[in-house]
C-alpha cells in the first residue's frame, strides 16, 4: 500500500518557448489541417504552427504512461531492445494512442510487452521530459503503480525488450536506467512503500 500522492517530481529540460530550434524549424511549413503554407509562431504562453487561413496547430507535450509494477519489495524493470538507450533498464511505458484513456493505454502497453494483465491501483506521479529522438517533441508522463494479476513466468515481446527482471527496492540499477526522468519517481515510490511498510493500519488502509 502506498501513500497516495501526486508528485510533480521533476521537470527535465527547459521550457521550449524561445528555444531556437522551433524558430528555425524549416520542416514545419505546411498546415496539417488545410495544407496551406504555415510558419512556427509563439505568443507569451504557447508555441504553434499557424497558416494564412488562421489554423493553429499547437506544439504541446505528448502524453505518455508508465507502469511502476511492484510485488512485495520488488519492482519490475525491462531491458530495452530498441533505441534510444538500448540495453538499459526501463519501466514499461508508451504513448497514449488517440481514443485511449490513460488507464487503457498503460494496460495495453503491459499486455504488449510482457503478455500480462496490469492492475493499476492509482496514479503515483507525473512529470515532463525531453523526447530523446528529436528536439521538437516534449513528453508529459503519467506514472501508475500497481501489480500484475499473476507473477507466473512472463513472456516478453522480444522486439521491444531483451529481458524482464524483478529488482529488490535496494538494488535498483539507477545508473543503468534508460530515462533519467523515471529515476526520482522510482525513488519516491520506494520511499513511500517503505514509509507504509511498518504501519499497523497497512492492511486496511486505502492509501
Ligand atoms: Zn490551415
Amino acid at each position: 500500500m502506498v501513500e497516495q500522492q501526486f508528485v510533480e517530481l521533476s521537470v527535465v529540460g527547459s521550457s521550449p518557448i524561445g528555444h531556437p530550434i522551433y524558430m528555425k524549424q524549416q520542416k514545419l511549413q505546411y498546415c496539417p489541417i488545410c495544407g496551406g503554407e504555415a510558419s512556427v509562431k509563439k505568443d507569451d504562453k504557447s508555441l504553434f504552427l499557424e497558416c494564412k487561413g488562421g489554423h493553429r496547430f499547437y506544439i504541446n507535450p505528448n502524453p505518455t504512461v508508465s507502469a511502476i509494477i511492484y510485488s512485495g519489495e520488488k519492482i519490475l524493470l525491462t531491458k530495452r531492445a530498441v533505441e534510444p538507450f538500448i540495453g538499459k533498464w526501463d519501466l514499461i511505458n508508451g504513448y497514449i494512442e488517440l481514443g485511449e484513456t490513460p488507464v487503457e493505454a498503460i494496460k495495453r502497453e503491459v499486455a504488449e510487452e510482457i503478455k500480462a494483465k496490469f492492475l493499476p491501483e492509482s496514479i503515483f506521479a507525473f512529470n515532463t521530459s525531453e523526447y530523446y529522438l528529436n528536439d521538437l517533441q516534449k513528453n508529459m508522463n503519467i506514472y501508475f503503480y500497481g501489480q500484475l494479476d499473476s507473477v507466473k513466468k512472463l513472456n516478453i515481446d522480444k522486439k521491444e525488450i531483451l529481458q524482464v527482471k524483478w529488482f529488490d527496492f535496494n538494488k535498483i540499477p539507477y545508473n543503468k536506467v534508460a530515462f533519467k526522468h523515471h529515476i526520482p519517481v522510482i525513488k519516491e515510490f520506494i520511499e513511500a512503500q517503505n514509509r507504509c511498510a511498518g504501519c499497523v493500519y497497512r492492511e486496511s488502509c486505502n492509501y
